[in-house]
């Protein structure tokens, strides 16, 4: 039997009751050998996660304000937790030790890292699985780098030494044994490096929902999950905002071809989402799902005589560079190019860009609109067939949106239009329902 690493996310680890539903979880698996635990994140909408009150405790130290009510929180949180698994764990000695390093000044990325630590430590003595500690798999150099290969024999190295093993994630250690985290949500990403290095048949990474949908339930009603999808497909639909792994997560197990499966802790009967290297060849769905997101600009330029002109991009590119600001799209006409940017990247700059652009490239008209709405259409059965931007683009003229702009990517697996912001739910209701019925 092939073997599974599975990686829980703060809200199936965030109580003790969650902690027995994951029990069960791995119990009725078998397969399941390495499990990488997140800290305790929110137990409901309005409450905090432990990384962050870590975090908040950091500052307050920083700034010379008593910290102690915040950490006595997170002290109250595991002792509950503890108490309620009847665990062996010394709670008391490990928060003495956590404390004591707090006030020699221990680093953010310490602080931070013990959510996952304590949790840890807390799930392998009630599953009955070892403990590895993270920082002494997870490898960063000197500077800092995380150091992907060292990582990987380190890990293969101490778990083969274990028959199961939980692992904090989150972080690791230079070889000085200083702590280092990875970015938030970065429990993912250990999760995926376990998976890989132990040459994992599946890394399964349990969250609070059943993996994707093929829209936002909050425009489309009961939305259809989608069953598989290709990293290349999900990658195009989290660049456009839907988001539930952390990017660098997708790597290691990329690289490794072990497909991802998004689980739900909270109904283990749904099957998720299975992120695959290669499309499913049986499927027959056209389009894999659809994604997008508000709050764009967009500088229209009309030049006469443009496209014979040499280096106009290059000069268009180059101001957008001098003000630090990233392209999103290039559409272009015969004389006519526009830039599409990010509203938060553009920063109140938009008039001197103008101005600039006014100055070197000399254009017949220059006309920017900073309403617009980008939504990609998504899926590795496009390219197989004809009529899909016809079927797209009728479905929203009848819907009555107008578009602004249209941009195909050259694998032909998107296609991205840009409408008015007030337009964006109703286009996003308008192509799923010409593609999903
Ligand atoms: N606990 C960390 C965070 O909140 C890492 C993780 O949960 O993946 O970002």
């Amino acid at each position: 039997m092939g073997i599974k690493v599975a990686k829980f996310g703060g809200s199936s680890v965030a109580d003790a009751l969650q902690i027995e539903k994951i029990k069960n979880i791995i119990e009725k698996d078998g397969s399941i050998k390495y499990v990488v635990v997140s800290a305790p994140g929110k137990r409901f909408s309005d409450d905090s996660k432990i990384t962050d009150l870590l975090y908040l405790c950091k500052t307050h130290i920083e700034h010379k304000i008593p910290y102690e009510q915040i950490f006595q929180v997170i002290v109250d949180r595991f002792t509950a937790v503890g108490v309620a698994l009847r665990t062996d764990v010394n709670l008391k000695q490990e928060f003495d030790v956590i404390r004591e390093n707090m006030e020699q000044g221990a680093s953010a990325d310490y602080i931070a890292s013990r959510g996952e630590y304590l949790n840890a430590k807390l799930i392998a003595a009630y599953i009955g699985y070892d403990f590895v500690d993270a920082a002494s798999i997870v490898r960063f150099s000197d500077k800092g780098r995380f150091m992907e290969e060292s990582t990987n024999t380190a890990i293969q190295h101490e778990l083969s030494k274990h028959e199961n093993a939980v692992i904090p994630g989150f972080y690791g250690a230079k070889m000085d044994g200083t702590v280092r985290t990875f970015s938030r949500g970065g429990s993912d990403i250990t999760g995926a490096l376990v998976a890989r290095a132990m040459g994992a048949d599946v890394y399964e990474n349990w969250t609070d929902v059943s993996g994707f949908l093929m829209a936002d339930p909050r425009i489309v009603k009961d939305p259809k999950p989608i069953s598989t999808i290709s990293y290349k497909e999900l990658r195009e639909l989290s660049y456009m905002g839907a988001s539930v792994l952390h990017e660098d997560a997708i790597y290691p197990a990329r690289i490794a071809n072990i497909p991802i499966n998004i689980r739900n802790t909270n109904k283990p009967e749904d099957p998720g989402t299975m992120i695959t290297a290669e499309p499913d060849k049986c499927d027959s769905r056209i389009i894999s799902g659809i994604a997008g997101s508000k709050n764009f600009t967009v500088i229209a330029i009309s030049k006469n005589g443009l496209s014979g002109e040499r280096g106009f991009i290059r000069k268009l590119a180059g101001i957008l560079e001098d003000n630090d600001i990233a392209i999103e799209h290039l559409p272009s006409g015969i004389d006519t190019l526009s830039v599409v940017i990010e509203n938060q990247a553009l920063g109140g700059k938009l008039d001197d860009i103008t101005e600039e652009i006014q100055r070197q490239l000399k254009p017949d008209h220059v006309e920017t609109f900073d309403n617009m709405a980008l939504i990609a259409t998504v899926g590795s059965g496009m390219s197989a067939r004809t009529g899909v931007s016809a079927r797209l683009f009728t479905a929203l003229a009848e819907a009555g949106v107008n578009i602004r702009m249209i941009d195909q990517g050259s694998s032909e697996m998107n296609i991205i239009v840009g409408v008015e912001n007030k337009d964006f739910e109703k286009a996003i209701k308008a192509i799923y329902d010409a593609f999903v019925s």
